[in-house]
């Protein structure tokens, strides 16, 4: 059997976001899956669209996710006599004639099955579409004939793309036809859509690579959430690690219908990747995520406390945030709620005395404490816990309170506590 080549054949005119990513990564699993190659390509026929700063950022999102390439990246743009030289081909058999300097396709009237790997057989008349252009008047390859000429001299086996290039294919087709080579496999994957069944849009998922990124997401668990865009794995197994997805990859396993992007299952599943690193991974990758004036020491107990709690890295810059920084401020919904009571400010004062008085600033003692005050005052644990955790947190969650009281210190505590007498500032 001859080996599997796949292509990953992006246009620099944009960032590497959801949709791409994912064609990228099913051809990726798929080479890595069958031991074949993955090849990169770059469509970058169109001078005026295409840009370094988008093929920058293309190719250092790929490398982020582990996407590595066994060859290339090849760009069009340095391939134009290979174009041209097939174009003659054309010219030569009276498959194609010239308009000045751009040659044209005549395409045979006659139907064109398609085998897709994940659609089953497609049948279009290409007797409605006429002509196609092949060079244009610029001397530079319309896109349907470098995509043919390229994926025929690369010896691509495999054409993993999106839905959207279904149309496409039937004109490819004639084209390897009139070239008489055989045509590879395809497989059309099927489209990512928003929740509301609308096309990706900035707001739903239309979002590049580098931002997930820089929100915090880790590249495992983008890989993760990317490959059940449209594939599963047979079983209801939503988390994975990439060599288990790589193990169990295959075209059969890909759906027909539309995929539904879905930011909340991502976060979700950045949350597990997260929480399945080992402590000191864990630190060795936040740190860098964090600035401030801290001991390491800290650090590493801060993020001890929260590894198991974050969706995201950025998430856990937030919460450091709530603890290092001077001010803390208060939603409005969580004063009404827990603050704006003269009986809870009363608590909070004398929680806030006793606080003081403690030497030892430890979960155990801060605890022991606590619960002594409940009781003596014949409340629930709830009723000083809640406000205890706003007060001092500006959140109504947060890791325990005992642990968060000792993290944040007694000094901050105590003047975090100081708003009990200060109800006109709330
Ligand atoms: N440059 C094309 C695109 O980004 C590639 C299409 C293909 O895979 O054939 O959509």
């Amino acid at each position: 059997m001859s080996t599997v080549r796949v292509r990953f054949a992006p246009s620099p005119t944009g960032n590497l976001h959801i949709g791409s990513a994912r064609t990228a990564l099913f051809n990726w699993l798929y080479a890595r899956a069958q031991s074949g190659k993955f090849i990169l390509r770059i469509e970058d026929t169109d001078k005026n669209r295409s840009s370094e700063v988008y093929l920058k950022e293309i190719l250092s999102s790929l490398e982020w996710l582990g996407m590595n390439w066994d060859e290339g990246p090849y760009f069009q743009s340095k391939r134009q006599e290979i174009y041209l030289s097939y174009a003659e081909k054309l010219l030569r058999k009276g498959l194609a004639y010239k308009d000045g300097e751009a040659v044209i396709f005549r395409i045979p009237h006659e139907k064109i099955k398609i085998y897709d790997l994940v659609h089953g057989e497609i049948e279009v008349d290409n007797s409605l579409i006429g002509e196609l252009v092949l060079i244009k008047s610029d001397r530079t390859p319309a896109y349907n004939f470098a995509c043919v000429v390229d994926d025929m001299d690369m010896n691509i086996t495999h054409i993993i793309r999106g839905d959207d290039h279904i149309s496409n294919t039937n004109k490819q087709i004639a084209l390897y036809n009139a070239l008489e080579v055989k045509p590879p496999k395809f497989a059309h994957i099927p489209l990512i859509l928003a929740p509301d069944k609308s096309r990706l849009s900035k707001r739903f998922g239309a979002v590049a690579i580098s931002e997930y990124r820089e929100k915090g997401y880790l590249p495992e668990a983008m890989i993760n959430y990317l490959a059940l865009l449209g594939w599963s794995p047979g079983d209801n197994r939503e988390f994975m690690e990439i060599p288990q997805i790589i193990k169990r990859f295959t075209i059969k396993r890909v759906n027909k219908r539309s995929a539904e992007f879905n930011e909340d299952k991502l976060r979700w599943l950045n949350g597990e990747h997260i929480r399945k690193l080992s402590l000191d991974k864990f630190i060795e990758i936040t740190r860098p995520f964090v600035k401030g004036d801290f001991s390491e020491e800290w650090f590493e107990k801060f993020a001890a406390l929260y590894h198991g709690r974050v969706k995201t890295l950025l998430e856990f810059q937030e919460e450091l945030n709530l603890f290092i920084s001077e001010d803390i401020e208060y939603r409005k919904e969580d004063v009404e709620k827990f603050l704006k009571n003269d009986q809870v400010l009363g608590i909070l004062c004398v929680a806030r005395e006793r606080l003081e008085r403690l030497d030892d600033f430890t979960p155990e003692r801060i605890e022991n404490e606590m619960r002594a005050l409940v009781e003596e005052k014949g409340l629930k644990g709830g009723d000083l816990i809640h406000p205890l955790r706003v007060a001092v947190t500006g959140k109504s969650v947060s890791a325990g309170i005992f642990e968060v009281l000792t993290l944040l210190g007694k000094e901050k505590t105590l003047k975090r506590l100081e708003i009990c007498r200060k109800k006109e500032n709330l």
